[in-house]
């Protein structure tokens, strides 16, 4: 299973998904740029949400705010106290440090060596805003981003005229400094989360979340993971989030074991009854505090769980073509509205200038509709598998046909199976496949 992650982690940088962050530096601290397909994919991914909360649903709006705050937004949000730190122990022989809530005994699960006493450490980012140092303001980098949609409850209720219940949805980065940051882009110190906050009356906040962690659940569903891969549990009050009057983890079944991909949370009325008492603001709506109901997914998590999710193995090859028949063919099996190239365009051979020139020809009309590649290097089934090991939809080849009728082949990645469409069409058919 590790092997499979090393194999998954050696795609996504050969074929410019995910590359480790200041590599010509040795990398950085465990954090990772998302190349030309990556930042496709990642798109994607937040486009799929964002239609998903502020498309699907009513009474769900956006927000973007800054990412630097109040110090104080932190202080009344309990991040800065006991709330928002890991118990940190290192081991006495090799030094390492682990979170101690992640060791299976009480010994380094390096080496075995002995372990020091638990310490609290504080996951919050530092950073000093001002242009003089001594006057410089400390502040922090954001841990989590729905603090800034609840310091905006008021402008965004005003403004946009909204009547409880109703949410508001944001997507951005946020920081944490984490000990134990590791399997690859599951546990960064910088990451995306995708964040939801549903204000509603209490006494409706048990219906809203028993409706939202099964609206959560579905749209993982909907982008093809499995239900088998996929499971919810409930949090003990022990160990909840500080802020949560329950919470439900959304798990994936991930190569190194189930993990937590989305918290739902109902936090009650923690944050706006604490903003309230730190601000000096009255942010209740008539006469109570709403609760809210989270949810909360990373983008770059997600992104993982896709990635795994559509990651495929075909033993003795899909392609039949005998110099391009291989042990084992890699096929990225991602939803049609996730995978970062929808089609691509390839000659059958490179050495006929008219197939060459109409292959341009159909990719530069395709190109302003759809993320699009231009292949012609190397052999035709070679060039179909290596867009299948990246996951693209639909891949058009123009042949000796082409030049008699104005059609191509449209291949589809999982089937193999061809048909013929006229270059007129292709836009309209490709458009209706995507929709399908
Ligand atoms: P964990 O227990 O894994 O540290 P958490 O319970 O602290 O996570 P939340 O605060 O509920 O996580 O954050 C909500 C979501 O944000 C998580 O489900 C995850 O998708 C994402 N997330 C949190 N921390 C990280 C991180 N360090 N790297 C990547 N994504 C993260």
């Amino acid at each position: 299973m590790e092997n499979l992650m090393e194999k998954i982690v050696s795609l996504a940088k050969r074929r410019g998904f995910i590359f480790p962050s200041s590599e010509i530096y040795g990398g950085f601290g465990s954090c990772y740029d998302f190349g030309p397909l990556g930042v496709e994919m990642k798109n994607n991914i937040k486009k799929s949400w964002w239609k998903e909360m502020t498309g699907n649903h009513e009474n769900i709006v956006g927000l973007d705010a800054a990412i630097l705050m109040s110090p104080q937004v932190w202080q009344a949000s309990g991040h800065l106290t006991a709330g928002f730190a890991d118990e940190l122990v290192e081991c006495k022989k090799c030094h390492h440090r682990f979170r101690k809530d992640f060791l299976k005994e009480n010994k380094c699960s390096d080496c075995g060596g002995e372990l020091t006493e638990p310490k609290k450490f504080n996951l919050m980012m530092k950073t000093f805003v001002g242009s003089l140092e001594d006057e410089a303001v400390t502040t922090y980098l954001r841990a989590e981003t729905c603090q800034g949609i609840y310091l905006n409850f008021l402008n965004v209720l005003n403004s946009m005229r909204l009547k409880i219940p109703f949410g508001i949805a944001q997507i951005g980065k946020a920081f944490r400094n984490e000990i134990t940051p590791g399997n690859f882009i599951y546990r960064t110190r910088e990451f995306e989360q995708m964040e939801m906050q549903w204000f509603c009356h209490p006494k409706e906040a048990d219906k809203f979340f028993d409706y939202w962690k099964k609206e959560r659940m579905q749209w993982y569903l909907n982008l093809g993971i499995k239900k088998e891969n996929l499971r919810m549990v409930e949090v003990s009050a022990k160990e909840r989030a500080h802020y949560a009057k329950r919470q439900v983890d959304i798990e994936y079944r991930f190569p190194f074991g189930w993990h937590e991909i989305e918290g739902v949370h109902n936090r009650g009325d923690w944050d706006l009854s604490n903003h309230s008492k730190y601000s000096g603001k009255n942010l209740k709506y008539e006469d109570y505090y709403p609760y809210i109901i989270e949810t909360s997914v990373g983008a770059d998590r997600s992104f993982l769980t896709f990635l795994v999710a559509a990651f495929h193995e075909v033993k003795g090859g899909r392609t039949k073509t005998t110099e391009a028949k291989k042990e084992v063919e890699v096929l990225l099996k991602l939803h049609r509205e996730l995978a970062p190239v929808k089609v691509a365009v390839l000659p059958l051979i490179k050495n006929k200038p008219e197939l060459v020139k109409k292959a341009k020809e159909v990719y530069q009309m395709l190109k302003p509709y759809f993320t699009c590649q231009y292949d012609e290097l190397g052999s035709i089934g070679r060039r179909y598998r290596r867009q299948d090991e990246i996951g693209t939809l639909w891949t058009i080849t123009t042949d000796f046909d082409t030049l008699k009728y104005d059609t191509v082949t449209v291949r589809n990645r999982d089937t193999m199976s061809q048909e013929r469409v006229k270059i007129s069409d292709l836009v309209k058919v490709i458009d209706k496949k995507l929709r399908e």
